[in-house]
């Protein structure tokens, strides 16, 4: 069955979707994206991608290209012509066509693009089986909070990960702390026994699945610390996982090829998996989105 995309106002068959040579966001890739999760066709954590949307766009003055209400319209219509029960949307605004040139154009009109793509559904077997991690020096600007489609670095850190064997990248900024991980946020369970992840500033990108995290938790009555941590740190942790719109809650069991605590899922991050799983499935996400940096 071929694949539908929404590209600037209209519907078109995926294959056939095209944008100008002169968009901005080719050129220069100005623009700002979102992937929101469909779990069992709902999508997850919508408002709080809306908002994170809202904060990018408006960092970088780029204008909505079109109410947000119209555009939920359009994701929701992009999930149902793709028969999406579990999978993901992307969607891309770009500042739009103009003559190349460095300063804001005059008039151009936002341009927005909006894809799906079916994943398999949420397995937590799968999930807790476990992946490695490796760390790579964070070489990206300063304003991470900012969902921007400038992704170099993230490519190539995913790249090298790969090329090492292993899942995702562990970024590490010029302090020695880890930010985030290429296309995920970063948690440890330390050897002491406390959760932990990187407090939100424009170091890093607050991700949704971050947020419901942190709000299930709460819910459960767990403790959990915000603030950076360093490499050694995560190197003698007991567990370790990242989170996204589409890895969830994956556990991390290997760090730089080393066996994080036995080697196998923790007990915390299991739970935690649990939580995040019944809190989106209760909830549709987290519920406090106005922290963006
Ligand atoms: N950090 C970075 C750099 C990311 O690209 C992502 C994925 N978009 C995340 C964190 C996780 O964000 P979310 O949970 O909203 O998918």
């Amino acid at each position: 069955m071929s694949r539908i995309a929404y590209v600037n106002g209209q519907y078109v068959p995926h294959g056939a979707g095209t944008v100008h040579i002169e968009d901005r966001g080719y050129q220069f890739s100005d623009g700002v994206y979102e992937v929101f999760a469909v779990h069992n066709g709902a999508l997850v954590g919508e408002k709080g991608h809306m908002d994170r949307l809202g904060h990018s766009l408006k960092e970088l003055r780029i204008d909505w290209p079109m109410q947000q209400a119209a555009m939920m319209v359009v994701v929701l219509e992009i999930v149902r012509r793709n028969y999406v029960h579990n999978g993901f949307v992307y969607l891309q605004i770009t500042r739009g066509v103009a003559r190349r040139d460095h300063p804001f154009p005059e008039c151009s009109k936002s341009a927005l693009v909006v894809t799906a793509r079916k994943m398999a559904p949420l397995d937590k077997e799968a999930l807790s089986k476990g992946v490695g991690v490796i760390f790579v020096p964070d070489l990206r600007w300063k304003r991470r909070d900012i969902k921007s489609i400038s992704l170099l670095p993230n490519v190539l850190g995913k790249q090298q990960a790969r090329e090492q064997g292993a899942f995702e990248a562990w970024q590490v900024d010029e302090d020695g702390y880890v930010t985030e991980g290429t296309s995920s946020n970063a948690w440890i369970v330390t050897k002491d026994g406390e959760l932990t992840t990187r407090n939100t500033s424009q170091s890093i990108l607050n991700g949704i699945t971050r947020l419901a995290v942190i709000e299930a938790a709460t819910e459960a009555g767990l403790t959990f610390s915000e603030r950076p941590f360093m490499p050694e740190e995560a190197l003698a942790a007991r567990e370790a996982f990242i989170t996204s719109s589409t890895s969830h809650v994956k556990a991390v069991t290997e760090i730089n090829g080393k066996s994080v605590g036995n080697g196998h899922v923790g007990e915390l991050t299991s739970r935690l998996l649990d939580l995040y799983v019944a809190y989106i499935e209760e909830s549709g996400g987290p519920l406090k989105t106005d922290t963006w940096n």
